[in-house]
């Protein structure tokens, strides 16, 4: 049993032109009018699929194919909202995908133990409410319903009132539900399957990540009359972090990436001595091990860069998730099904965040990867082959097929 690629393809350029930018690319920010729009069509067709489609409180979409009374369901989806000019394929792959499992199923007339069902997440990307992942967190009881529910845009703008605004707010409790399994496809938005000539990642898991806040306080004084030895200044203390990061990184080694993302300068101005300096700093490695090696060196690095400068700073190591294994049967059938359709595969970690790290919580849980060209994501430039696309459909094909028991 195969999937129909053709079909694929056509889907994904369908749904790809809602929202679609001049350069190839995506904007179809979380309950945008367009947001709106690709889930009236995930909709549309997920009821010409024959699935029974239900919404819950935080607008996570359902849709559900039967299988015996009383037996929990195998999930499988991902998310349809995308960054500002970002691409056609994150999040938007791993449900249409979902849908094409389910629709050969339908084609072949399978009938399965389980429930099959799709699910689309709401607002995965973080890009228009924070924090990422907002509605896979409450339904894993990570984030309490009210803290998302109050989550507001740029605008000031309320994702419940937004929800409500695109139709999308639904009455069925967004709570942790019995599951057979969770699969998500998704691009792998890093270099190495493509690197390696493969065609499918089979992730075991989620690296560890940390996140800190650095603020440093210099002394705000004019460019112009300040001589040098009396500047107390906070960009040059935030130049120095900047680097020992990096530094971090590569005195450690191994796979540890370490990133300053964020920066802001105050007043950022041409003619006065930065006075103030807030920064990000991500880290991120397989081993909570070694975070717990890096950590400590930041401090050090923070400490001695504002020394150096003869400026206060406050430091603050505020978000840390452990790695996530995935379930070792459900990465087996993944692996399974990628042997079985003669494409190159590995095993591999996921570097980002995705739905499925929440619903590792819930129950059994697995992803399948394809290839980002060149390693790119988050960008008009997102692109992966269809021949590609076409191995890993048929990779989660053959998982679902397993984990829920074709009868
Ligand atoms: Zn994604």
């Amino acid at each position: 049993m195969k999937i129909d690629r053709k079909r694929l393809e056509h889907s994904i350029e369908e749904l790809g032109r809602i929202g679609a930018t001049e350069r190839g690319g995506l904007t179809r920010l979380a309950l945008s009018d367009e947001d709106k729009r690709g889930r009236d069509l995930l909709v549309r067709w997920m009821r010409e699929a024959g699935l029974r489609v239900t919404v819950d409180q935080m607008g996570n979409i359902f849709g559900e194919r039967p299988g015996e009374p009383g037996r929990p369901a195998l999930m499988m989806g991902s998310h349809a909202d995308s960054v500002p000019t970002g691409g056609k394929y994150d999040g938007q792959l791993g449900v249409l995908c979902a849908l094409e499992t389910i629709r050969t199923l339908n084609d072949h007339r399978v009938r399965t133990r389980h429930p099959v069902t799709l699910v689309v997440f709401t607002n995965e990307e973080g890009a228009r409410f924070q924090p990422a992942m907002i509605a896979s967190g409450v339904m894993a009881g990570k984030i309490a319903l009210e803290d998302a529910y109050n989550a507001r845009d740029k605008d000031g703008l309320r994702l419940v009132d937004e929800l409500e605004r695109i139709g999308y707010l639904g009455a069925e409790p967004c709570v942790p539900r019995p599951l057979r399994a969770y699969l998500e496809l998704h691009i792998e938005q890093g270099p190495f399957l493509e690197e390696e000539g493969l065609a499918i990642g089979v992730v075991e898991g989620i690296v560890a990540i940390s996140w800190s806040r650095l603020t440093i306080h210099g002394v705000q004084d004019h460019a112009g009359p300040t001589p040098m030895r009396i500047r107390h200044d906070a960009l040059v203390a935030a130049a120095d972090v900047v680097s020992g990061v990096r530094t971090i990184a590569r005195e450690i080694g191994g796979e540890l990436v370490t990133t300053v993302g964020n920066l802001t300068v105050s007043p950022n101005i041409v003619n006065a001595i930065p006075g103030k300096v807030t920064l990000s700093i991500d880290m991120r490695d397989p081993q909570d091990a070694t975070l717990d090696r890096a950590l400590p060196r930041l401090d050090r690095v923070v400490r001695e860069a504002c020394e150096r400068e003869g400026v206060r700073y406050e430091l603050e190591h505020y978000w840390r998730v452990p790695r996530t294994p995935f379930d070792r049967e459900v990465v087996a059938a993944i692996e399974r099904a990628a042997r079985a359709t003669g494409a190159g595969y590995r095993r591999i970690l996921s570097g980002a965040g995705h739905d499925a790290q929440y619903m590792a919580a819930i129950g059994p849980t697995g992803m399948v990867f394809v290839p980002s060209r060149d390693g790119r994501s988050h960008c008009e430039e997102e692109f992966t082959p269809m021949d590609d696309i076409e191995h890993g459909a048929n990779t989660l094909l053959g998982a679902a097929l397993e984990l829920a028991g074709a009868l």
